[in-house]
Protein backbone atom coordinates (compact mmCIF):
# COMPACT_ATOMS: atom_id res chain seq x y z
CA UNK A 1 0.00 0.00 0.00
CA UNK A 2 0.83 3.41 -0.93
CA UNK A 3 2.13 6.23 1.36
CA UNK A 4 1.06 10.10 1.42
CA UNK A 5 3.76 11.84 0.34
CA UNK A 6 3.93 15.66 0.19
CA UNK A 7 6.83 17.08 -2.31
CA UNK A 8 7.65 20.48 -2.15
CA UNK A 9 9.32 22.34 -4.98
CA UNK A 10 8.58 20.36 -8.62
CA UNK A 11 11.98 21.65 -10.79
CA UNK A 12 14.32 20.23 -12.98
CA UNK A 13 15.11 17.64 -10.34
CA UNK A 14 11.83 17.24 -8.52
CA UNK A 15 9.12 16.95 -10.98
CA UNK A 16 10.39 14.05 -12.63
CA UNK A 17 11.41 12.64 -8.86
CA UNK A 18 7.60 13.07 -7.66
CA UNK A 19 6.54 11.21 -10.78
CA UNK A 20 8.40 8.19 -9.85
CA UNK A 21 6.84 8.61 -6.81
CA UNK A 22 3.87 8.55 -8.17
CA UNK A 23 4.03 5.50 -10.92
CA UNK A 24 5.38 3.74 -7.64
CA UNK A 25 1.78 4.41 -6.19
CA UNK A 26 2.05 6.77 -3.67
CA UNK A 27 -0.05 8.88 -2.93
CA UNK A 28 1.90 12.33 -3.72
CA UNK A 29 0.66 15.89 -3.14
CA UNK A 30 3.24 18.79 -4.29
CA UNK A 31 3.55 21.87 -4.37
CA UNK A 32 5.59 24.70 -5.82
CA UNK A 33 5.39 28.66 -6.39
CA UNK A 34 5.40 27.61 -9.99
CA UNK A 35 1.46 26.81 -11.37
CA UNK A 36 3.26 25.28 -14.57
CA UNK A 37 5.44 22.94 -12.10
CA UNK A 38 1.75 21.78 -10.24
CA UNK A 39 0.23 21.07 -13.29
CA UNK A 40 3.24 18.80 -14.53
CA UNK A 41 2.40 17.20 -11.27
CA UNK A 42 -1.17 16.63 -11.64
CA UNK A 43 -0.56 15.74 -15.50
CA UNK A 44 1.84 12.73 -13.86
CA UNK A 45 -1.17 11.37 -11.10
CA UNK A 46 -0.05 13.83 -8.50
CA UNK A 47 -2.13 16.38 -6.97
CA UNK A 48 -1.47 20.00 -6.23
CA UNK A 49 -2.03 21.70 -2.94
CA UNK A 50 -2.50 25.55 -2.75
CA UNK A 51 0.02 26.04 -0.41
CA UNK A 52 2.95 24.16 1.34
CA UNK A 53 1.02 23.77 4.21
CA UNK A 54 -1.78 22.33 2.48
CA UNK A 55 0.85 19.26 1.03
CA UNK A 56 2.04 18.60 4.47
CA UNK A 57 -1.32 18.15 6.50
CA UNK A 58 -1.86 14.28 7.03
CA UNK A 59 1.45 13.63 5.34
CA UNK A 60 3.82 10.51 6.82
CA UNK A 61 6.35 11.44 4.51
CA UNK A 62 7.65 15.20 3.42
CA UNK A 63 10.28 15.84 0.49
CA UNK A 64 11.97 18.87 -0.28
CA UNK A 65 13.56 19.80 -3.47
CA UNK A 66 14.51 23.51 -3.36
CA UNK A 67 17.11 25.58 -5.08
CA UNK A 68 19.11 26.70 -1.53
CA UNK A 69 18.75 26.81 2.04
CA UNK A 70 16.77 30.23 1.97
CA UNK A 71 13.88 28.60 0.33
CA UNK A 72 14.08 25.62 2.61
CA UNK A 73 14.29 27.72 5.53
CA UNK A 74 11.34 29.64 4.88
CA UNK A 75 9.35 26.71 4.25
CA UNK A 76 10.08 24.62 6.44
CA UNK A 77 9.27 28.19 8.89
CA UNK A 78 5.75 28.44 7.58
CA UNK A 79 4.77 25.15 8.46
CA UNK A 80 3.37 23.21 10.63
CA UNK A 81 4.23 19.47 10.82
CA UNK A 82 2.08 16.62 12.47
CA UNK A 83 4.24 14.71 15.21
CA UNK A 84 6.41 12.29 13.77
CA UNK A 85 6.84 13.14 9.94
CA UNK A 86 9.49 12.23 8.07
CA UNK A 87 11.04 14.90 6.66
CA UNK A 88 13.79 14.15 3.66
CA UNK A 89 15.50 17.35 2.52
CA UNK A 90 17.13 17.02 -1.20
CA UNK A 91 18.13 19.93 -1.83
CA UNK A 92 21.92 21.03 -1.52
CA UNK A 93 22.20 23.33 1.22
CA UNK A 94 24.90 24.02 3.86
CA UNK A 95 25.38 21.41 6.20
CA UNK A 96 25.25 23.92 8.98
CA UNK A 97 21.44 24.54 8.23
CA UNK A 98 20.75 21.04 7.94
CA UNK A 99 21.91 20.42 11.50
CA UNK A 100 20.14 23.51 12.70
CA UNK A 101 16.76 22.65 11.20
CA UNK A 102 17.14 18.77 12.73
CA UNK A 103 17.45 20.59 16.35
CA UNK A 104 14.76 23.17 15.67
CA UNK A 105 12.40 20.30 14.46
CA UNK A 106 12.62 18.51 17.61
CA UNK A 107 9.22 16.54 16.44
CA UNK A 108 9.96 16.17 13.07
CA UNK A 109 12.01 12.99 11.88
CA UNK A 110 14.82 14.53 9.71
CA UNK A 111 17.51 13.48 7.02
CA UNK A 112 19.49 15.59 4.49
CA UNK A 113 19.26 13.51 1.42
CA UNK A 114 21.24 15.63 -1.39
CA UNK A 115 21.77 13.64 -4.82
CA UNK A 116 23.96 13.69 -7.95
CA UNK A 117 23.68 12.40 -11.21
CA UNK A 118 21.67 15.57 -12.23
CA UNK A 119 18.70 15.59 -14.76
CA UNK A 120 19.55 12.22 -16.06
CA UNK A 121 19.74 10.53 -12.99
CA UNK A 122 16.47 12.04 -12.04
CA UNK A 123 14.29 11.18 -15.25
CA UNK A 124 16.15 7.29 -14.93
CA UNK A 125 15.61 7.12 -11.20
CA UNK A 126 19.55 6.65 -10.92
CA UNK A 127 20.51 9.02 -8.61
CA UNK A 128 23.18 8.25 -6.57
CA UNK A 129 21.69 9.53 -2.46
CA UNK A 130 24.18 10.57 -0.07
CA UNK A 131 21.80 10.65 4.00
CA UNK A 132 22.57 12.27 6.95
CA UNK A 133 20.63 11.64 10.05
CA UNK A 134 19.97 8.61 12.65
CA UNK A 135 19.68 5.16 11.44
CA UNK A 136 16.05 4.14 12.16
CA UNK A 137 15.30 7.13 10.19
CA UNK A 138 17.07 6.18 7.13
CA UNK A 139 15.83 2.81 7.22
CA UNK A 140 12.20 4.13 7.35
CA UNK A 141 13.31 6.98 4.23
CA UNK A 142 14.79 4.00 2.12
CA UNK A 143 11.90 2.73 0.52
CA UNK A 144 11.15 5.79 -1.07
CA UNK A 145 14.57 6.96 -1.71
CA UNK A 146 14.89 3.67 -3.62
CA UNK A 147 12.21 4.79 -5.84
CA UNK A 148 14.53 8.10 -7.26
CA UNK A 149 17.86 6.75 -6.55
CA UNK A 150 20.37 3.64 -7.30
CA UNK A 151 22.75 4.35 -4.76
CA UNK A 152 21.81 4.94 -1.20
CA UNK A 153 24.61 5.41 1.35
CA UNK A 154 23.85 6.41 4.67
CA UNK A 155 26.72 8.21 5.19
CA UNK A 156 26.50 9.88 9.16
CA UNK A 157 24.76 12.39 11.19
CA UNK A 158 22.83 15.36 10.22
CA UNK A 159 24.70 17.53 7.77
CA UNK A 160 26.87 14.55 6.74
CA UNK A 161 25.41 14.19 3.22
CA UNK A 162 25.57 17.38 2.73
CA UNK A 163 28.89 17.38 3.56
CA UNK A 164 29.58 14.48 1.18
CA UNK A 165 27.78 16.70 -1.57
CA UNK A 166 30.00 19.14 -1.46
CA UNK A 167 33.00 17.09 -1.75
CA UNK A 168 31.39 15.99 -4.97
CA UNK A 169 30.65 19.37 -5.92
CA UNK A 170 34.52 20.66 -5.39
CA UNK A 171 35.73 17.43 -6.72
CA UNK A 172 33.18 18.10 -10.82
CA UNK A 173 34.56 21.65 -10.67
CA UNK A 174 37.81 20.52 -10.31
CA UNK A 175 37.40 17.85 -12.95
CA UNK A 176 35.65 20.23 -15.29
CA UNK A 177 38.64 22.79 -14.93
CA UNK A 178 41.28 20.23 -15.74
CA UNK A 179 39.28 18.72 -18.63
CA UNK A 180 39.05 22.40 -20.00
CA UNK A 181 42.45 23.17 -19.51
CA UNK A 182 43.81 19.98 -21.26
CA UNK A 183 41.38 20.97 -24.40
CA UNK A 184 43.26 24.70 -24.54
CA UNK A 185 46.74 22.83 -24.10
CA UNK A 186 46.24 20.29 -26.88
CA UNK A 187 44.70 22.92 -29.20
CA UNK A 188 47.32 25.75 -28.69
CA UNK A 189 50.36 23.04 -29.40
CA UNK A 190 48.15 22.01 -32.83
CA UNK A 191 47.14 18.63 -31.31
CA UNK A 192 44.00 17.69 -32.19
CA UNK A 193 41.94 17.53 -29.24
CA UNK A 194 39.43 14.93 -29.90
CA UNK A 195 42.20 12.70 -30.51
CA UNK A 196 44.62 13.59 -27.46
CA UNK A 197 41.27 13.07 -24.85
CA UNK A 198 39.96 10.14 -26.55
CA UNK A 199 43.22 8.36 -25.71
CA UNK A 200 43.33 10.11 -22.09
CA UNK A 201 39.43 8.35 -21.69
CA UNK A 202 41.29 5.20 -21.82
CA UNK A 203 43.96 5.79 -19.33
CA UNK A 204 44.45 6.52 -15.68
CA UNK A 205 42.88 9.95 -16.29
CA UNK A 206 39.64 8.20 -17.33
CA UNK A 207 36.20 10.02 -15.61
CA UNK A 208 32.77 9.98 -16.40
CA UNK A 209 33.27 13.90 -17.33
CA UNK A 210 35.50 13.08 -19.63
CA UNK A 211 33.55 10.37 -21.11
CA UNK A 212 30.00 11.85 -21.32
CA UNK A 213 31.16 16.11 -22.08
CA UNK A 214 34.64 15.83 -24.01
CA UNK A 215 33.25 16.24 -27.21
CA UNK A 216 30.59 18.99 -26.20
CA UNK A 217 33.05 20.59 -24.43
CA UNK A 218 35.53 20.14 -27.88
CA UNK A 219 32.44 21.59 -30.09
CA UNK A 220 32.21 24.82 -27.43
CA UNK A 221 27.96 23.44 -26.55
CA UNK A 222 27.32 24.44 -23.25
CA UNK A 223 23.21 24.50 -22.64
CA UNK A 224 22.38 23.02 -19.48
CA UNK A 225 22.12 20.51 -17.92
CA UNK A 226 23.27 21.97 -14.30
CA UNK A 227 23.81 25.69 -14.48
CA UNK A 228 26.98 27.41 -13.45
CA UNK A 229 25.07 29.86 -11.23
CA UNK A 230 24.01 26.32 -9.23
CA UNK A 231 27.57 25.46 -9.34
CA UNK A 232 28.70 28.78 -7.60
CA UNK A 233 26.16 28.19 -4.75
CA UNK A 234 27.42 24.69 -4.33
CA UNK A 235 31.42 25.98 -4.39
CA UNK A 236 30.31 28.15 -1.64
CA UNK A 237 28.71 25.62 0.27
CA UNK A 238 31.98 23.67 0.03
CA UNK A 239 33.85 26.59 1.68
CA UNK A 240 31.38 27.76 4.05
CA UNK A 241 31.86 23.48 4.97
CA UNK A 242 35.70 23.87 4.75
CA UNK A 243 35.58 26.55 7.36
CA UNK A 244 33.60 25.13 9.96
CA UNK A 245 35.66 21.98 10.07
CA UNK A 246 38.97 24.48 10.05
CA UNK A 247 40.15 22.82 7.08
CA UNK A 248 42.08 24.95 4.19
CA UNK A 249 41.25 23.68 0.53
CA UNK A 250 43.51 25.48 -1.49
CA UNK A 251 42.61 23.61 -4.46
CA UNK A 252 38.73 24.02 -3.75
CA UNK A 253 39.36 27.74 -3.34
CA UNK A 254 41.03 28.37 -6.89
CA UNK A 255 37.85 26.28 -9.06
CA UNK A 256 35.36 28.70 -6.84
CA UNK A 257 37.19 31.45 -7.52
CA UNK A 258 37.20 29.71 -11.40
CA UNK A 259 33.57 29.15 -11.24
CA UNK A 260 32.43 32.83 -9.83
CA UNK A 261 34.89 34.25 -12.95
CA UNK A 262 32.36 32.28 -15.23
CA UNK A 263 29.29 33.89 -13.16
CA UNK A 264 31.14 37.37 -13.56
CA UNK A 265 31.54 36.80 -17.38
CA UNK A 266 28.10 36.41 -17.93
CA UNK A 267 28.23 32.44 -17.62
CA UNK A 268 25.60 31.99 -14.94
CA UNK A 269 22.87 30.27 -17.29
CA UNK A 270 25.05 27.92 -19.12
CA UNK A 271 26.09 24.62 -18.10
CA UNK A 272 29.14 23.99 -15.46
CA UNK A 273 31.14 22.66 -18.68
CA UNK A 274 31.77 26.81 -20.15
CA UNK A 275 34.15 26.70 -17.41
CA UNK A 276 35.89 25.84 -20.73
CA UNK A 277 35.23 29.66 -21.46
CA UNK A 278 36.98 31.29 -18.75
CA UNK A 279 39.87 29.12 -18.83
CA UNK A 280 40.26 30.04 -22.85
CA UNK A 281 39.97 34.02 -21.93
CA UNK A 282 42.66 33.40 -18.87
CA UNK A 283 44.57 31.80 -21.74
CA UNK A 284 44.74 34.72 -23.99
CA UNK A 285 42.77 32.25 -26.29
P1 LIG B 1 15.01 24.26 -10.10
O1 LIG B 1 15.24 25.70 -9.97
O2 LIG B 1 14.72 23.66 -11.44
O3 LIG B 1 13.80 23.81 -9.12
C1 LIG B 1 13.52 24.39 -7.88
C2 LIG B 1 12.00 24.54 -7.74
O4 LIG B 1 11.69 25.05 -6.43
C3 LIG B 1 11.39 25.52 -8.74
O5 LIG B 1 10.36 24.86 -9.46
C4 LIG B 1 10.86 26.66 -7.88
O6 LIG B 1 9.66 27.23 -8.38
C5 LIG B 1 10.60 25.95 -6.56
N1 LIG B 1 10.57 26.83 -5.39
C6 LIG B 1 11.45 27.80 -5.07
N2 LIG B 1 11.11 28.37 -3.88
C7 LIG B 1 9.98 27.72 -3.46
C8 LIG B 1 9.15 27.84 -2.32
N3 LIG B 1 9.41 28.74 -1.35
N4 LIG B 1 8.08 27.02 -2.22
C9 LIG B 1 7.81 26.11 -3.18
N5 LIG B 1 8.57 25.95 -4.28
C10 LIG B 1 9.64 26.75 -4.43
O7 LIG B 1 16.29 23.57 -9.45
P2 LIG B 1 16.79 22.04 -9.61
O8 LIG B 1 17.80 21.97 -10.69
O9 LIG B 1 15.61 21.13 -9.59
O10 LIG B 1 17.61 21.90 -8.24
C11 LIG B 1 17.01 21.67 -6.98
C12 LIG B 1 18.10 21.31 -5.99
O11 LIG B 1 18.77 20.12 -6.40
C13 LIG B 1 19.18 22.40 -5.85
O12 LIG B 1 19.59 22.47 -4.50
C14 LIG B 1 20.30 21.87 -6.75
O13 LIG B 1 21.57 22.34 -6.35
C15 LIG B 1 20.17 20.38 -6.54
N6 LIG B 1 20.68 19.54 -7.65
C16 LIG B 1 20.44 19.86 -8.96
C17 LIG B 1 20.95 19.06 -9.98
C18 LIG B 1 20.73 19.39 -11.45
O14 LIG B 1 21.42 18.81 -12.29
N7 LIG B 1 19.83 20.28 -11.80
C19 LIG B 1 21.69 17.91 -9.65
C20 LIG B 1 21.89 17.57 -8.33
C21 LIG B 1 21.38 18.40 -7.33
Amino acid sequence: KGSTVAFIGLGIMGSPMAAHLVAAGHDVTGFDLSPASLDKLVADGGKAAASAQEAVSGAEVVITMLPNHPQVEAVIDEVAFDDGTLLIDMSTIRPSTSIEIARKLSNVRVLDAPVSGGQTGAVQASLSIMVGGNEADFAAARPFLEVVGKTIVHVGPHGAGQVVKAANQLMVGGIYALVAESIVLLEASGVDPKAGLDVLAGGLAANRILDLKRESMIAREFQPGFRIDLHHKDMGIALDAARAADVSLPVTNQIAALVAAARAQGYGSLDHSALLKVIENFAGR
